[in-house]
C-alpha cells in the first residue's frame, strides 16, 4: 500500500518520461538515492517543474509504493547561484553529482553521503577552491559508501617507499610488491592523505600544488573505473 512520506533532498538527475512526466532522482538522508515519478512535471502550468532542476535543494512529499515512488509536491528549499554562475564550480559540482549517482544505493538511508554532497556544494557556493573540495568530496563519498581507497602505505606490505597507484588492488602499492608505472612523490601522497582525512572545510584550506591535484583526480578516476565496474 502507498505511504505518504516527506524528505529533503538534492536533485541529482531529471529525465523526461512518457508525454509530460519526469523521473527525478534525489539524494536524501533517510532514503539514500530516491527516484521519483513526477506526473505532469513538464507541463508549463506546473510550478513544481522548475524546482526540480539538478543541484537544487528541495522538500518533497511523495507516495512510497511498490515500483517508482510518486511525487505529490515539491518546494524549492535552496539553490546554489554562485555555483551555477561559474563554469569551474558548476563543472566540479556536476561531476560530484555523477559520483553520488554511481555510489549511493537506492532506498537505503545514507545520511553521510547526503551531508557530504550538501557540504561540498555549500563550500563551493562560499567560494572555496573547486578542484580541492571536489577531490576531498570524492574521497569522502567513496569512504561513506564502502569503497575507501587504501592509503596507509602499500596495500600488501604496509611500506612507505616507492609507492605507485593500483586501482586493481584498491590503492597504494609499492614497487617491491609489484607496483607498476609512475612512483608517486611523497608530497602527492601527503596531499592525497590530507584530502581523505580532513573534513571538507579543512580540506579546502590544505596547501596543495595544482599539478598534484590534477594527478590525484586522474588516480581517483581510474580507481572508480576499476573498482565500481565490478
Ligand atoms: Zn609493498
Amino acid at each position: 500500500m502507498a505511504r505518504l512520506s516527506r524528505a529533503r533532498g538534492i536533485v541529482l538527475r531529471t529525465q523526461d518520461h512518457a508525454e509530460t512526466d519526469r523521473i527525478v532522482v534525489l539524494l536524501t538522508p533517510n532514503f539514500g538515492r530516491l527516484d521519483l515519478l513526477a506526473k505532469g512535471a513538464r507541463r508549463l502550468d506546473r510550478p513544481s517543474g522548475a524546482a526540480l532542476d539538478v543541484l537544487n535543494l528541495v522538500d518533497v512529499i511523495f507516495y512510497l509504493r511498490s515500483g517508482l515512488a510518486l511525487l505529490r509536491a515539491a518546494d524549492l528549499a535552496g539553490t546554489f547561484p554562485n555555483v551555477r554562475g561559474d563554469l569551474d564550480r558548476l563543472g566540479c559540482a556536476l561531476a560530484g553529482v555523477r559520483w553520488a549517482l554511481r555510489l549511493v544505493p537506492r532506498d537505503a538511508a545514507d545520511p553521510d553521503s547526503y551531508k557530504l554532497l550538501l557540504g561540498f556544494l555549500s563550500a563551493l557556493e562560499r567560494g572555496g577552491p573547486p578542484k580541492q573540495l571536489y577531490l576531498a568530496y570524492i574521497l569522502g563519498i567513496l569512504s561513506a559508501t564502502g569503497h575507501r581507497p587504501h592509503l596507509d602505505g602499500c596495500v600488501r606490505c604496509g611500506g612507505e617507499s616507492d609507492l605507485t597507484w593500483s586501482p586493481e588492488l584498491g590503492g597504494l602499492l609499492c614497487m617491491g610488491c609489484g607496483g607498476e608505472g609512475e612512483v608517486l612523490t611523497p608530497r602527492l601522497v601527503h596531499t592525497l592523505r590530507g584530502l581523505a582525512r580532513l573534513p571538507l572545510s579543512a580540506a579546502g584550506k590544505l596547501r596543495a600544488e595544482e599539478g598534484d591535484l590534477r594527478a590525484i583526480e586522474g588516480l581517483l578516476q581510474r580507481f572508480g573505473e576499476v573498482q565500481l565496474s565490478r
